[in-house]
Parts: structure tokens; sequence; C-alpha cells
């Protein structure tokens, strides 16, 4: 896929990579039991199967002990970019006074990550040149923020850059949208919670922050679907082909239910719980 060849380095960079980073998912975030967690926890509280590797003392159990948050989630390589290029491979634990401000980092390339992979994959979408040239320089600014201290990172207007990528993204959306296929209604109607859409024609509709939880979308046609931030937690794409889907995220896949017969993006991976 174009999103691959032209952007292989920069997606490289957005794969998890848990070895190099010292665990700031499972301090630096808020999360509840409820959400698939193994309890509620404070923002900055060392979860409790943390252990002081870094590593996870229940991973291979995850699947067994229904942790679908913690199977669901997707740092975008947020944390292996702040331990090993913002804090130089330090980490919160033995630098206990940086703790707090290496959390706040986290949050923001984090953030700033997952805007990077919607960048990406909008400036293969396209064909514009001038819109292309927009996305491009807000995939350079992005790069660039990663390659400042933290303190400098800290100070970035994260909510201008935001705008301006959601501002660029909606005009990627629009542009892709089969308007022979996206009713009228596709913008109003956002909730298909636990609806039968199996398969469905849903071929260039625009579903982007919808929800789509535990809705069944098994066999459903979704080629130039776009998908941005629609919540697929327990969404059935059991034998369903979602490989010329837009803007789906390895997390979204995570949460949702397939099996081997599902087929994604060549950028995202079959997860193992579904095994
Ligand atoms: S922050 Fe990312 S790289 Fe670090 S442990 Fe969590 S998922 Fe892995
Ligand atoms: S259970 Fe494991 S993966 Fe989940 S938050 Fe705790 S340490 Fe992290």
């Amino acid at each position: 896929m174009t999103k691959v060849k032209t952007y292989n380095k920069v997606l490289k960079k957005l794969s998890v990579d848990c070895e190099k980073c010292c665990g700031l998912c499972c301090v630096a975030l808020y999360f509840s039991k409820s959400d698939g967690f193994p309890t509620d926890k404070a923002a900055g509280k060392p979860c409790i199967n943390l252990m002081s590797d870094f590593c996870c003392c229940i991973h291979s159990k995850l699947i067994e002990c229904k942790m679908k948050g913690c199977l669901a989630y997707d740092c975008f390589g947020a944390g292996q970019m702040v331990t090993q290029s913002i804090y130089h491979g330090s980490d919160w634990k033995s630098k206990s006074e940086i703790s707090g401000q290496m959390f706040k980092v986290f949050l923001i390339v984090w953030q700033l990550h997952q805007m990077l992979w919607y960048l990406v994959e909008a400036s293969s979408l396209v064909f514009d040149s001038g819109i292309k040239n927009d996305i491009d320089a807000l995939i350079i600014e992005n790069e660039n923020i990663t390659k400042l201290s933290p303190d400098e990172i800290l100070n970035f207007d994260i909510d201008k850059y935001k705008s301006k990528v959601n501002n660029i993204l909606r005009i990627v959306s629009k542009l892709i949208s089969n308007p022979n296929s996206t009713r009228s209604s596709d913008k109003k109607t956002v909730d298909f919670i636990g609806k039968n859409l199996k398969k469905q024609n849903l071929d260039g509709r625009d579903l982007s922050m919808t929800l789509l939880i535990a809705a069944n979308l098994e066999g459903c046609s979704l080629n130039g679907t776009n998908l941005l931030g629609a919540d697929l937690r327990d969404a059935n794409i059991k034998n369903t082909d979602l490989s010329k889907s837009i803007f789906l995220t390895q997390g979204q896949i995570n949460s949702a239910i397939g099996n081997k017969n599902t087929i994604l993006p060549s950028y995202l991976s079959l997860p193992i719980s579904w095994n």
C-alpha cells in the first residue's frame, strides 16, 4: 500500500516496542476495571501487575484474565520514543524526580503519534498537491516536536496543532467519501451499538467517530469505509475484509472480535487473542 511505501520509516516508529519502554502506559494512564484493566487506578500510579523490570507479570494470561483494556491499548510507539529518544534511556522509577514530567510528555507524544498515524494515511489518500503539501508539512512539524526537550514539548501548543490536524482530516474525509453510497443521515446516526449490519454494503461510507460497539459487521463490504475514531469495541468483524477500510488503527482492531478469516490492511496485524 502507498501508505507503507511512502512513509515506511514513520510507520516503523509508530509500532509499539515495549522492550524499549519503561512500562509508561501501565503507570502514566488512569484506568478502570470496568474498561478491562486489572483494577481502578489513578494516573501516575503503577499497575499492580507491573514488575521491577517493567514487564507485566500476567502478560501471557491477559486473554485468560479478560484484560480487554490492556489487550486493546496501542501507544503508537510513544512509549519507546519517550523512554529512548526524549529521555535517553532514563526511566520514571530510578529517576523519580522526572516521573511526573515524563508521564505528561508521554501523554502528549501519544497524541502526536496518533495524529501522525492518521496524517500518513491521509497523505496516501489524496492527489490534490495543495492538500498533500499541507499534510506533509503537518507530518514534518509533528516529527520535529518529538525532537524537542521535555520542557519544550510540554510548552508546545498541542490544542492548536490538533485543530489543524482535525481540519485537514475533515477535508480528506469529505474528499474520499463516496457521495453515491454515503447516506445523508450518516453523520447524524452515530450510534450503531449492538446493531446487526451483517453483510451490508458499507463501501465508501463515512463512519468516522461512530459508535459500533458490539455491532455485527460480519461479512460487510467495507471498501473505502472511513472508520476514523469509530468505536469498534466487541464489534464482530469475523469473516470480514477490512483491507481497504480507511483510518483504521491497531487499537480498534485489538478491541474488536475477529477470526483468522478477517482480512486487515497490510500495516495492521491479527491480534493473538483471536486465535
Ligand atoms: S507505553 Fe507503549 S511501548 Fe510502553 S509498555 Fe505501553 S504499549 Fe508498550
Ligand atoms: S495488567 Fe499488565 S499490561 Fe495491563 S496495565 Fe497492568 S502491567 Fe500493564
